[in-house]
């Protein structure tokens, strides 16, 4: 790390301060046991209750139908950066509230959610002095747990980014796509950000390497294979496997795998979200993208090169790509992003009953904050006051009725669900309660759980 540590015991003052204020005290003794040999954390980047909804809808004709809402621990949570907070009241008494009251960006989300620090919008795992935090991450490894991250935006992007290195700016791709591969002690990487193709996988006339850590380290990843840092802990460099045809990915799916892979899908900034069409069509009326795999394809692809670690692993899964549907307010590949990533955590549910089990197993399903204001139609400040219709079912296969409020990311409670080995931890945590959502917790306090969960030590008290 290139930051100064001079002032570390500022910041571990710090963290302790912000837990204390946040009430995101681990349950005593707790830290000693482990109780989770496998951490997989999985964000559907953007998603808030509606989104959910609206995938549901689409693909039920009915809500609640998704696995992750039959786990036995369901909150809300609060995402605000360092300098918001989150107010029920105010919430819930003025429709524009939450889509006014500040939000937090990706970047100081998964810091927060990987560290435990609040910090600013565009923080990669730094403080708000942007000095370096420990990921959770960090101390997997520490437990001797294999680890990864993968998405299905840019493998650099700001959710993979802020849960395995340390950048002042999310902006800085060519240096954060480095630190991945030639400094971090990760076994997977796997996401979007080719050079060399366009977002529909055709060949791209302007090639751009920024999000592959630049020209040179392309030079080496094109090869197959790259030298990166110590990942196993043994002292000495260790190499890695790089793929790219959906092909090889898919094939990693079963079987015997290298210790440490790079999958980077042909396509620029993601699988399918930014192919070209009519952006506003219909859930699935625009031909997908060939040649990538499916975010739970990915997902499986990772776990069976992490699962030989007889110490277990940590596995930070995204669908980075509802955000971006919801951006651009395109209600139909929203659908389509959030039903990706559903299949992902029915395939990663399938791997934890088949492969592992719930007394091993820590699964995390959530968000890392709301985008798009999204509501049912007819929503909005009334006369009578705020109305919040809920989305309108058209019937299974049919986009449901829904309303944008919003481009951008609000201040909204987002939905946390846990099942498996520590999930008891989470529920402790939820110590306020929201007159909407339930009872809720910070995502600060998803790093407090993963590290009880783990047996992993508090951090370091020098
Ligand atoms: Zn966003």
């Amino acid at each position: 790390m290139r930051q100064s540590f001079g002032r570390r015991r500022s910041v571990v003052f710090m963290v302790m301060a912000a837990f204390a204020v946040l009430g995101c005290v681990l349950p005593a003794g707790s830290a000693a046991e482990p109780r989770a040999k496998n951490v997989i954390i999985m964000i559907a980047d953007g998603c808030g209750y509606s989104h959910v909804d609206a995938a549901s809808l689409y693909e039920y004709g009915r809500t609640g139908m998704q696995v992750y809402e039959g786990f036995p621990v369901r909150l809300g949570m609060s995402t605000f950066n360092h300098k918001g907070g989150y107010d029920p009241d105010k919430t819930w008494a003025k429709f524009s509230h939450a889509s006014k009251s500040g939000a937090t960006d990706s970047a100081a989300a998964a810091t927060a959610m990987s560290s435990g620090v609040k910090s600013y919008n565009e923080a990669i795992g730094v403080n708000p002095d942007k000095v370096p935090v420990k990921h959770a991450i960090a101390y997997a490894e520490e437990c001797g747990k294999s680890t990864g991250v993968i998405t299905s935006v840019q493998f650099s992007h700001a959710t993979p980014a802020g849960f395995s290195v340390h950048d002042a700016n999310r902006s800085n791709y060519d240096a954060i796509a480095r630190r991945m591969i030639y400094e971090s002690p990760l076994e997977v990487i796997m996401g979007c950000g080719h050079p060399e193709y366009d977002n529909d996988g055709k060949r791209a006339a302007r090639k751009d390497y920024q999000y592959v850590g630049g020209k040179t380290a392309w030079a080496d990843l094109k090869d197959g294979t790259v030298m990166g840092a110590d990942a196993d802990g043994d002292g000495s460099k260790d190499p890695w496997t790089v793929i790219q045809d959906a092909a090889d990915i898919r094939a990693l799916m079963q079987g015997p795998a290298p210790a440490r892979v790079i999958a980077i899908a042909k396509k620029r900034s993601t699988l399918q979200q930014k192919r070209s069409g009519n952006g506003k069509a219909g859930a699935f009326e625009v031909p997908f993208n060939g040649d990538v795999p499916t975010l739970a394809e990915m997902a499986a692809a990772a776990i069976n090169v992490l699962d030989d670690d007889p110490d277990g692993f940590f596995l930070m899964i995204e669908g980075g790509a509802v955000d971006w549907a919801s951006h651009d307010n395109q209600a139909g590949r929203l659908i389509e992003e959030q039903i990706d990533f559903n299949e992902a955590v029915t395939r990663v549910v399938q791997w934890v009953t088949e492969n592992s089990s719930w007394q091993q197993t820590l699964l995390i399903v959530t968000s890392d904050h709301e985008c798009g204001y999204l509501t049912g139609p007819d929503s909005g400040e009334k006369d009578g006051g705020p109305v919040w219709n809920p989305i309108v079912n058209n019937g299974p296969g049919k986009d449901p009725a829904v309303e944008w409020h919003s481009t951008s990311h609000t201040n909204s409670l987002v939905p946390f669900y846990c099942r498996g080995a520590g999930s008891d931890l989470f529920d402790r945590f939820a110590d306020k309660t929201d007159p909407v959502r339930g009872r809720y917790m910070d995502n600060t306090c998803i790093f407090r759980g993963v590290m009880a969960a783990m047996g992993a030590p508090r951090p370091d008290p020098e």
